[in-house]
């Protein structure tokens, strides 16, 4: 029974699931900033399987399919309609693959991915039925791709995340359901993102909880409310950018170092967040708060990377493949503690 692997896993200790491949493969090459639609994995399928790889190797337990943002409405915006189904069908062949091939104690878990539709509309509500169609058709390709776990991800409307959770729900495989409340730090439908969670919960959603679009810092004080509200597994993927109370999420971070353009514009969404990185230190205070509060489902969502990856599942624990290659400043050129380090090096820390 599928459903077990997850939660069995779970309720043995934490798994880690790495997310925000859009902007990881947006900066290795492969996708436009902005447009962000997952062409990668029928353009370059050998950098989306790097790119897997790299964060298996890190130690994400879940392989979830690159189809984010690869739906019906995103490829109508960009006039490639015809390639939905290949382009889904080819992520999940990719994520399978490498899934597959884990060579750790478990095997790792294949998910199907679905995520906030930008149609869905709670004041004119003509297009929320396309959207059913939509997760419907996205779902349908995961299971025919032997997808073990679905994701339904980034909802920032209530009603849309319940819809998601639905269609997910009726395969029969166990659900990941998280949301990505937008600044006003309530659901763009007017539910609190308390009570979006707790309905979620009452759906039947696995695992519940949010991701993306907060760092640490906007994104925990929910996450301590939630894991006290539900009895489920919570979820915890924040991106690894250093949000503010003033500014919750990404959208409107301003760039404190100054964006070096020269067209003027009021935010640096996306491209300019690189001065707001979180550093290793502090995904992994934040995976070890999460962990010690009882969330047991980890991960990074945009701006994350392998080595922040492999930093949260240190942080709760585990030894994965990268953790041969951690910090070992014993052998620093210069600050090390080797003995073959000269003196004349050592002296000089203060002035390099
Ligand atoms: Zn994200």
């Amino acid at each position: 029974m599928t459903k077990n692997k997850l939660i069995e896993r779970l309720n043995k200790g934490p798994v880690i699931c790495a997310e925000g491949f859009l902007f990881e493969i947006e900066r290795r090459g492969y996708m436009s900033a902005g447009e962000f639609v997952p062409m990668v994995s029928l353009e370059h399928p050998e950098a989306l399987e790097n790119l897997h790889r790299d964060f298996q190797h890190a130690g994400s337990d879940i392989v979830q399919a690159f189809t984010y943002n690869g739906h019906r409405e995103k490829m109508r915006v960009i006039g490639k309609e015809d390639l939905l189904e290949p382009l889904n069908r080819e992520a999940l062949k990719i994520a399978k693959k490498v899934a597959t091939s884990s060579t750790g104690k478990e095997p790792n878990l294949m998910a199907g991915n679905i995520s906030n539709s930008n149609i869905w509309n709670n004041k004119d509500k003509s297009a929320n039925p396309e959207v059913e169609k939509m997760f419907q058709e996205m779902v349908g390709w995961a299971v025919d791709e032997g997808a073990d776990i679905l994701i339904g991800e980034t909802f920032y409307y209530a009603e849309e995340a319940y819809l998601a959770l639905k269609v997910m729900k009726e395969t029969g495989l166990p659900s990941v359901i998280t949301i990505a409340p937008m600044a006003e730090n309530i659901m763009r439908d007017g539910v609190s993102i308390i009570d979006t969670c707790k309905e979620l919960e009452q759906l039947g959603g696995d695992v519940v909880g949010m991701n993306c679009f907060r760092g640490p810092s906007t994104m925990m004080p929910y996450l301590k409310e939630i894991r006290k509200a539900l009895k489920c597994h919570v979820a915890a993927l924040p991106i690894s950018f250093r949000t503010t109370k003033e500014h919750p999420t990404f959208f409107n971070l301003p760039d404190n170092n100054g964006c070096q353009c020269h067209t003027p514009h009021k935010t640096p969404f996306p491209t300019a967040l690189d001065p707001m990185q979180c550093n290793r230190y502090e995904i992994k205070k934040f995976a070890k708060e999460a962990l010690e509060l009882g969330i047991n489902y980890l991960g990074v969502c945009c701006g994350a990377n392998p080595m922040l990856i492999r930093e949260v599942a240190e942080a709760v624990g585990l030894t994965v493949p990268a953790s041969k290659y951690k910090e070992n400043m014993a052998n620093h050129f210069m600050y090390g503690s080797n003995k073959r380090i000269p003196q004349h090096s050592k002296d000089y820390q203060d002035k390099a």
